[in-house]
């Protein structure tokens, strides 16, 4: 589905929620054109900048991959009530709940990649927050039965300092050189890098 935020913005009365086509107008309004870049893009870059080079130049292999498969089972198992898959502009959320603050919900299968795990959430919050709504994030690990609230107070110069690297590994005209890791047993693009 598509979610479109109440404009929180001083002096503003515009209520998004009666029409939903209205985000597209909302985002012409802003000057987004550093935020085209989409939240697997942001953790990406803290797992791997060659994997973010293949993925951001629409070479795309995960759906041959066992991990991604276990990633998906676990989203449609667990929180089944939830409505998944929020899409708003370019930026793709688990799923959303409101109360007083938007919840940004993401489900995670495990914590080795916690640090993109954690980029990728505050880059969502930096990006409701430039549509003028204020949220706050829970990343969830249900294999592990824990969950962690980001709040993207004191933040921003991260994610605008990822947003840049992302940007920069992007317009590269060739993939970053692979580093071989712990993490590309695991990696989709393991057969592009190494085999
Ligand atoms: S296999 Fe390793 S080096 Fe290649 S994209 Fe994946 S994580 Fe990066």
């Amino acid at each position: 589905m598509n979610y479109t935020p109440n404009c929180n913005t001083t002096n503003c009365s515009r209520d998004y929620t009666q029409n939903h086509n209205s985000h597209s107008n909302l985002l012409q309004e802003y000057p987004l054109t550093d935020l085209l870049i989409g939240g697997t893009e942001v953790n990406y870059l803290f797992i791997c900048p060659t994997k973010l080079w293949y993925f951001s130049h629409g070479i795309t292999m995960e759906g041959e991959n066992e991990w991604v498969d276990l990633g998906r089972f676990l989203h449609e198992r667990h929180y089944a009530n939830e409505e998944k898959e929020v899409q708003i502009g370019s930026i793709k959320i688990d799923f959303i709940r409101k109360g007083e603050l938007i919840e940004v919900h993401e489900i995670k299968l495990g914590k080795s990649m916690e640090k993109a795990h954690e980029m990728q959430t505050l880059y969502y919050l930096y990006y409701l927050k430039r549509l003028g709504t204020k949220a706050k994030a829970v990343l969830h690990y249900p294999k592990l039965n824990e969950t962690k609230e980001i709040t993207l107070e004191g933040r921003e110069g991260e994610v605008e300092e990822a947003i840049h690297e992302v940007q920069r590994v992007k317009s590269l005209p060739t993939p970053p050189e692979p580093v071989k890791s712990k993490k590309c047993k695991k990696c989709a693009y393991y057969e592009l890098c190494w085999v």
